[in-house]
């Protein structure tokens, strides 16, 4: 099937559904068609091709006049849990799991960091235990966002403490609402608690709920990974949206107020921003265009480290462009649980985006992965890779 086809095919289905259709019944009728992500297979919500066609669906969509956010619904499910239980889930767990995680019927969250194990995750020490049909698992994951509102999340843990710390993980898909699971906000500094702690007290996980096999764990994370890095590394969106369409409108607005001298130098302070957008935007289609099959590797991190860096320059700008004003917050400076985007001041945005050169792997383990794994760089010392989980000190 050519572009051409698929815009076609994609324009009939969104007239059959209707416009206004309420967006489970949108996104079902897309999964049915094979129109939610081209590269999958046949009947698991794909049509085999490209996945660098997926671009001529989503603009279709935009153009019948619908919008489409091809991700927020269920960000991490979507960009991760996807790509993850296809590759990796039996036919069991995509019946069961795909299309209601494509549809956001069931939202989905990450349990991998811990108190000391961020970058370092592989040195995690969350336990589970074999028992008959089922495993044991306690202890504890932090900054997992959207744990509140999950069904399902995926679980990174150890079961073998005596091998190498890369080598006794296991991967399992977590049900949220099993016994002994407690999750706890943890407010940021914007006020809202998007991430949490998430407790385990003897929480019982089938076997059949294993992702990869016994030990394989840190395999399939990095599957998990590197598709987190592509899904916040950057977007496809029309040129000048998202964060820089921001910049441009307060530059709008405040540009006459400036003098001269300032408007001459914010000119080309914003002009740069809104250069180096584009440049980004173009480098994530021209990479997506290249796309093959199957799932991305290192090279996700260019767009994670270029995106997560800009976002914190475009939000600086903003608040230099507000001065004084830029200090100013809601009244009462309220905590909230969570709060929608579309209210947030710019004030808001720009604490938020503290945390993007953070979530997702730091820019420090980007720039260590694209050094040593896609510029082929010498590796840091790494010392305990070899040595079994127990033997190293805590
Ligand atoms: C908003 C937000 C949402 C998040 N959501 C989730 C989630 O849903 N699920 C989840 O599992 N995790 C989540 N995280 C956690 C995130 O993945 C970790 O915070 C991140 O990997 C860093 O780990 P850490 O906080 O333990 O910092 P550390 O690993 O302790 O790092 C501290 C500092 O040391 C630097 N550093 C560490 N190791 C190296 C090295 N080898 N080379 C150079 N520098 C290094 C880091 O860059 C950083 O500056 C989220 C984080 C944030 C901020």
């Amino acid at each position: 099937m050519n572009e051409a086809a698929l815009r076609e095919l994609t324009l009939s289905v969104v007239d059959q559904v209707g416009l206004d259709a309420p967006e489970v019944d949108f996104r079902s009728a897309l999964w049915d068609a094979g129109l939610a992500r081209v590269q999958f297979p046949v009947g698991k919500g794909g049509l085999e091709l490209s996945p660098s066609m997926q671009g001529a669906v989503e603009k279709a969509i935009r153009d019948a006049g619908r919008s489409f956010a091809a991700l927020s619904i269920n960000t991490i499910g979507i960009g991760m849990g996807l790509p993850t239980v296809l590759t990796y889930g039996s036919d069991e767990h995509h019946d069961k799991h795909l299309k209601k995680i494509f549809t956001g019927e069931d939202f989905w969250c990450q349990m991998f960091s811990e108190p000391s194990h961020g970058s370092d995750v592989a040195g995690l020490s969350s336990r589970a235990v074999r028992d008959g049909d089922e495993w044991i698992v306690n202890g504890q994951k932090v900054w997992t966002s959207g744990a509140h509102h999950a069904r399902f999340g995926m679980l990174l843990v150890r079961t073998d403490p005596d091998v190498p710390k890369h080598k006794g993980l296991s991967y399992f898909i977590l049900d949220m609402h099993s016994p002994g699971v407690e999750i706890r906000p943890l407010f940021q500094i914007t006020g809202n608690a998007e991430f949490n702690e998430v407790f385990f007290t003897d929480v019982r996980v089938p076997h059949s709920n294993l992702l990869g096999a016994v030990g394989d764990g840190w395999r399939v994370a990095t599957t998990t990974l590197m598709n987190e890095r592509v899904a916040l590394g950057g977007s496809t969106a029309p040129r000048g949206s998202g964060n820089i369409s921001m910049l441009m409108k307060l530059w709008e607005k405040r540009a006459p107020e400036l003098d001269v001298t300032e408007r001459r130098v914010m000119s080309d302070r914003v002009m740069k921003l809104w250069i180096e957008a584009e440049v980004g935007r173009l480098t994530t289609i021209r990479g997506r265009s290249n796309s093959v099959m199957g799932n991305p590797g290192p090279e996700g991190s260019v767009g994670k480290l270029a995106s997560a860096e800009l976002n914190i320059r475009i939000w600086n700008c903003c608040m230099d462009l507000l001065g004084d004003e830029g200090m100013l917050h809601e009244p009462g400076y309220p905590m909230n649980r969570d709060s929608n985007r579309a209210d947030w001041s710019y004030s808001k945005f720009f604490l938020r985006s503290q945390a993007n050169t953070i979530e997702g792997g730091t820019s420090d383990i980007m720039r260590n992965i694209l050094g040593e794994r896609v510029l082929g760089l010498p590796g840091e010392p790494r010392v305990d890779k070899a040595i079994p989980w127990t033997d190293i000190p805590a």
